[in-house]
């Protein structure tokens, strides 16, 4: 089956710099016919634990992560529990994620406006279940260097709306090609490290 999963986003439960709300957030997913959405709030799990209670009284699969600001840049962290992890170093986290049975994904690799790790996404690569290809706040460009440099790493692409409100909300997801349903942190880590995943969106955004 082909499935569609948002892999990036932030909420008011956590994430200050957002105004939208988890049950907006999963509201719009469950419109868009996405199979699943993730909330991966600012170094730290307590907002997307929250939002996956919320998901399940409205009957839609929420998957918790993180997007822990390393000492490099903005990385997308699955399977790790761990808070406050912000200016750990990539190497660090890729020692824990690989302990905890976790995948890091770096957020907006080439987005200048943001802190984001650039070309040293070549020196970790061995770390990387993917690199972010399509992320809502990155421009085309942006977005079409991170997957230009994922082509060459050999590694595939997720998509991420990053949505910070409910205008940017399930624009951007990840497709999975699946056997098995999508349905927790565990399912979407085995489909990460499976690598059978593309990324893609809804709205084409103009501008660079
Ligand atoms: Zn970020
Ligand atoms: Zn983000």
């Amino acid at each position: 089956m082909t499935i569609k999963i948002d892999l990036h986003n932030h909420t008011t439960f956590s994430s200050k710099c957002s105004i939208l709300s988890a049950k907006e957030l999963i509201a719009a997913c469950q419109s868009a016919g996405f199979a699943a959405v993730c909330v991966t709030e600012h170094n730290t799990m307590r907002g997307a634990h929250l939002s996956v209670e919320l998901g399940r009284g409205m009957g839609f699969t929420v998957i918790p992560g993180q997007e822990v600001t390393t000492a490099d840049g903005d990385m997308l962290v699955f399977g790790v529990e761990e808070e406050g992890l912000e200016g750990i170093t990539v190497d660090a986290l890729c020692v824990l994620a690989r302990e905890r049975g976790g995948v890091l994904i770096p957020a907006h690799p080439y987005r200048t406006s943001a802190f984001s790790l650039g070309d040293k996404v070549m020196e970790h690569k061995g770390c990387f279940a993917a690199l972010e290809g399509l992320n809502g706040n990155c421009g085309k460009t942006e977005n079409r260097r991170a997957q230009d440099t994922a082509k060459k790493l050999g590694l595939p692409c997720t998509g991420g709306s990053d949505a910070h409100s409910v205008k940017m909300a399930a624009k951007y997801f990840t497709t999975f090609e699946t056997d098995i349903p999508i349905i927790d942190s565990a399912g979407l880590i085995e489909a990460l490290k499976k690598g059978n995943f593309s990324a893609g969106m809804i709205d084409v955004r103009s501008g660079s």
